[in-house]
C-alpha cells in the first residue's frame, strides 16, 4: 500500500530555529486536520523527517503525535519506492521529465494567458475601430445621395 510522506518541522508543527529533539513546535492546524482527515480516509500516512537520522527521535516525535491525535505513525526518512507523495516545507516540485519547476511552468502559463488576453483586448479594439469607420463611412454616403 503506497502512502503518503508528510515532513515534521515547518509542515506539520510550527518550525523557527532549532530547539533541541526534545521541543517540538505547536501543530500547524490546517496540515494537522488534513493528515487526520487522510488517516479517517484509511489512507497511510508516515512521518517524513530529519529527525529520523538521529538517535533518540522516536520517543518525542511519537509522544507529540499521540498528543495531537495522531500516534502510532510510522516515522522515517527514507524515500522507497511506496511513497506516492511528499508533503514538505522544503520540497520544490519539478515537472516530470521536464527540468522546471512546477512554479516555473504554471509562471509560464500565467504569461501565455495574459499574453493572448492582451492580443484579445487590441484585436477587439481594432474591430471596434474598424466597425466605426465603416458606420461612419455609410452615414457619408448616405448624407451624399440625399
Ligand atoms: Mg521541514
Amino acid at each position: 500500500m503506497g502512502y503518503i510522506a508528510v515532513d515534521l518541522d515547518g509542515t506539520l508543527a510550527l518550525y523557527d530555529v532549532w530547539k533541541g529533539m526534545e521541543h517540538i513546535g505547536e501543530p500547524v492546524q490546517p496540515m494537522l486536520e488534513r493528515v487526520r482527515k487522510w488517516i479517517g480516509e484509511g489512507k497511510k500516512v508516515k512521518i517524513f523527517t530529519a529527525r529520523a537520522s538521529m538517535p533518540g527521535h522516536e520517543k518525542p516525535i511519537q509522544e507529540w503525535l499521540k498528543k495531537h491525535g495522531i500516534g502510532g505513525l510510522e516515522i522515517t526518512n527514507v524515500k522507497d519506492f511506496e511513497m506516492e507523495e511528499l508533503w514538505d516545507d522544503r520540497a520544490m516540485q519539478v515537472v516530470c521529465n521536464q527540468g522546471i519547476s512546477l512554479d516555473e511552468q504554471y509562471r509560464e502559463l500565467l504569461d501565455e494567458i495574459q499574453e493572448t488576453h492582451l492580443r484579445q483586448q487590441v484585436e477587439l479594439r481594432n474591430d471596434i475601430v474598424n466597425a466605426f469607420r465603416g458606420i461612419k463611412q455609410a452615414v457619408k454616403l448616405e448624407l451624399e445621395r440625399e
